[in-house]
């Protein structure tokens, strides 16, 4: 059990301007070995944020994130490097951390190197072998990131993560900056990668259309907070929360779903100073006083499938 993030974060102190935004508030997030778990949310949620953190790229003000059980900050040396080695990142745009001036070949190639996962007498084959893995052909590998399209960066990316043999990857919008086919195709990595390889992986998206594909649990989150969470099967048959209702509302979908409303009305609100209450409330088709004062809490409503709505309590 990769029981990272136990108790996740909490609050996130970013200082902008002087005041302080707590993208990231009480959240608790477990990702377990070989799982895949789709985090969900509009921009501006905290859902990067939060990757960032469990991917320790990003400390949390407070709060604790737990790595096989061991508590990240607490890690040092050989400790800390593998921890950070084996929790790999994807983002958007694999081209902004592509060096354009460096081959392919190098770019997958050397951090194995520097870290002593291959050796000179093999680096060759080594580099070969993660490009194929990401479905790219090695006799391209002395050409330039320019040289390739978005679809292919996003594999050479993908093959740069592989060459450090992380087990943890966090993806975050990895596929949103791509045309839909070719999506498909980046998803169909991804989880041929996580049978041959046993990843696991925090797949970060505002499309959950994306997220169903690959996900076996789903985390909604809403200005900074978990409002539900289950498992895949749940969340897109039976969803709670009339945030992540509204969400499914706008994927595109072949079955016919009862709607329970058109999108999402309103613009999402400031970060900086989010609704009391339900953060959900101005923009909920069902908000009742109750929800305008008091915070629901994220409880647990049927085995596995948490929602934070007071509609809960009514029934
Ligand atoms: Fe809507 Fe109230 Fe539930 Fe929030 S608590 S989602 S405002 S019904
Ligand atoms: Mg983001």
């Amino acid at each position: 059990k990769l029981d990272f993030a136990g108790k996740l974060a909490q609050k996130l102190g970013v200082p902008v301007k002087e005041e302080t935004v707590h993208a990231v508030d009480e959240v608790s997030l477990t990702v377990n070995k070989g799982e895949v778990v789709g985090l969900v949310g509009e921009s501006g949620c905290g859902k990067s944020t939060l990757g960032r953190m469990v991917a320790g790229i990003m400390p949390a003000t407070s709060g604790e994130i737990r790595w096989h059980g061991r508590e990240l900050g607490s890690l040092s040396g050989a400790d800390a490097r593998q921890a950070q080695l084996q929790t790999q990142m994807i983002f958007q745009n694999p081209y902004a951390s592509l060096n354009p001036r460096m081959r392919v070949a190098d770019i997958v190639g050397e951090a194995p190197l520097v870290h002593g996962l291959t050796r000179r007498g093999e680096y060759d084959t080594y580099v070969d072998d993660q490009l194929r893995r990401a479905g790219l052909d090695p006799s391209l590998k002395r050409r330039y990131p320019h040289q390739f399209s978005g679809g292919q960066r996003q594999r050479i990316g993908i093959a740069r993560a592989l060459a450090v043999q992380p087990e943890f990857i966090v993806c975050d919008e990895a596929v949103a900056a791509l045309d839909v086919s070719i999506q498909a195709q980046i998803l169909n990595l991804f989880l041929d990668l996580r049978r041959e390889l046993n990843l696991t992986y925090l797949f970060i998206s505002h499309d959950l259309g994306v997220v169903e594909h690959l996900s076996d649990r789903v985390v909604i989150m809403y200005l900074g907070r978990v409002v539900e969470e289950a498992a895949a099967e749940e969340v897109f048959r039976n969803a709670n929360h009339p945030y992540t209702q509204a969400l499914l509302d706008e994927v595109p979908r072949i079955e016919v779903r009862k709607k329970h409303f058109a999108g999402i009305k309103g613009e999402i609100p400031s970060p900086l100073n989010p609704p009391s209450g339900c953060h959900f409330h101005p923009r909920c088709p069902h908000a009742f006083d109750r929800c305008k004062i008091e915070r629901p809490a994220l409880r647990e409503i049927a085995p596995g499938h948490r929602s934070a709505c007071h509609l809960n309590d009514r029934s």
